[in-house]
């Protein structure tokens, strides 16, 4: 929106329900918050194009001010974002259309710490790790522990079904909420049940859980707690190979053992980012399992483990290889280590059951290395998120030397997107197992959910008829102009 009376009016609107502090619509801060993680938009700034930009960034400091600030949109027709930590990887938070950046960090109480019922009620804004170490201290753990989460906030961590390195056993964020408080598109303010578990019809609570705020602005959340472990134990594996490690994977997941963590580089990774990190020059699949509780059921945890690697030829490489992957996981996702500009990657993640994971991760690996070997493309992955019935591939294609201009950049990513996500839908896999849709596959959400699409649309319809809500995501028809 161009700097007309319009837009005065409705910075004048805005500053008389947040106040003049909380809102800013400098050209610097607009930049900044253009942007998430997104390969595509950094692309698009290294060029010196211009990605979208909000035309006001707001600050709100109660679901009260949401509330108003939702009806003010509603009844001009403006996009409203929410915004927790933007570390999000796509797009979620970009403001295709402008409109109004709802920056929620200001909202960051730890309103209710339940030492009964092992509980945490926080504002949506609260930093992941500020989290931790408060509940820490009374002995607790969230126990999601993102790669992201000096960055990410509570309401980032529910709102894409974020996981985290222990996540096998504590499970995701969506398994770890117990309750909302959501400001609706209408600026109606609603509360789910008070427990996530009941017997009272469909389920509210995750209807919004994964919404990445194209239903509303959730501005109160409750989330389990665990006591802090007793001890925490880790030990690493080395397979032949993939499937070798794929199977002892699932045979510790189908005694049903509880490990924390199980994570298995494949080949490729074992020798490019494992040796790296953890300075291990060997052939074949490096897998780390974590186990944690008590002394004695961490004991025969570690114990029924190692025997099934054993039955399965795994090498134990013993605790200290694993030890010291714990304490440099973060490593592989920052400087000098992670991959940035100019090379051009993307993480095409998905998960399936058992019995089709192995045969995606192949499919997967010849799309990408054989359909874009012109552009020397390369395809790692390692196995993280483990369930009862199966676990997801954390896969990647990597290109070292891509177009250097912008659109055909976008073109080419947008090609490999395409065909890896279909590889995976057509397979059995899923679009995406936690770092949510945004808009770079919301395009393809039609065709992950097909004949079931239009209930969510309808849902959609129904709670955000204006479109107001994060236009241009989770392939939503945009309804606001
Ligand atoms: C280095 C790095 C490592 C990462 N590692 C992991 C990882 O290990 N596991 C993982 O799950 N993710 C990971 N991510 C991705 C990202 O951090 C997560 O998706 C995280 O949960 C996003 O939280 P955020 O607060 O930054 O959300 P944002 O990026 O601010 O927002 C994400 C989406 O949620 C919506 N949203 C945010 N707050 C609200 C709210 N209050 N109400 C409604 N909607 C809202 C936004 O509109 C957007 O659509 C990583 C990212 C980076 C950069």
């Amino acid at each position: 929106m161009s700097k007309n009376l319009l837009f005065d009016v409705i910075t004048n609107e805005i500053m008389d329900i947040v106040g003049h502090d909380d809102v800013t619509v400098q050209e610097a801060e607009r930049v900044a918050y253009g942007m998430d993680v997104y390969l595509v938009p950094q692309i698009w700034l290294d060029s010196g194009l211009k990605p979208p930009r909000p035309e006001w960034i707001v600050f709100p400091e109660s679901a009260g001010e949401i509330s108003r600030l939702l009806k003010m949109a509603s009844r001009h027709g403006i996009p409203v974002i929410p915004y927790g930590g933007g570390t999000g990887s796509q797009g979620g938070t970009v403001p295709l259309y402008g409109g109004i950046l709802l920056d929620v960090k200001k909202m960051n109480h730890i309103i209710k710490i339940d030492e009964e019922s092992l509980a945490v009620t926080v504002q949506p804004g609260v930093n992941g790790q500020h989290l931790e170490w408060t509940v820490n201290k009374k002995g607790f753990t969230l126990a999601h522990y993102p790669a992201s989460q000096y960055g990410a906030t509570v309401g980032g961590y529910v709102a894409a079904r974020g996981s985290g390195t222990l996540s096998t056993k504590y499970g995701k964020a969506e398994d770890m909420v117990i309750s909302m408080e959501i400001a609706l598109p209408s600026g109606e303010v609603i509360r789910t049940l008070p427990v996530p578990s009941h017997a009272c019809g469909p389920d509210l609570l995750q209807l919004f859980v994964g919404s990445e705020g194209t239903l509303g602005v959730i501005t109160e959340i409750t989330m389990r707690l665990d006591p802090i472990p007793e001890e925490r134990r880790w030990r690493a594996y080395l397979f032949d190979d993939i499937r070798k490690g794929l199977e002892a994977g699932r045979r510790i997941m189908t005694r049903r053992l509880r490990p924390c963590t199980i994570r298995l580089y494949d080949e490729n990774s074992t020798q490019r980012i494992v040796k790296r990190v953890l300075g291990l020059d060997v052939a074949g699949s490096y897998m780390v399992v974590g186990s944690d509780g008590d002394k004695e059921s961490v004991d025969l945890e570690m114990r029924t483990i190692h025997d099934i690697c054993s039955e399965l030829n795994g090498k134990d490489l013993g605790p200290d290889l694993g030890e010291h992957w714990w304490k440099h996981r973060y490593d592989f996702y920052f400087p000098p280590l992670n991959l940035m500009l100019p090379q051009m990657f993307g993480t095409v993640e998905t998960t399936a059951t058992f019995d089709r994971i192995h045969d995606i991760y192949v499919a997967k690996k010849r799309v990408i290395e054989e359909g874009f070997k012109e552009w020397g493309a390369t395809y790692i992955g390692h196995f993280s998120h483990w369930f009862p019935w199966g676990v997801m591939v954390y896969d990647r294609f990597i290109i070292e030397k891509p177009p250097q201009d912008p659109h055909e950049a976008l073109q080419l990513h947008t090609e490999i997107w395409g065909k890896a996500a279909r590889t995976s839908i057509q397979h059995g896999g899923i679009l995406n197992d936690h770092h949510g849709i945004g808009f770079k596959l919301g395009w393809l959400m039609p065709e992950q959910y097909g004949a079931a699409w239009p209930v969510l649309q309808g849902i959609k319809d129904l709670l955000d008829p204006l479109g107001i809500m994060n236009p241009g995501k989770l392939g939503f028809i945009r309804r606001c102009k």
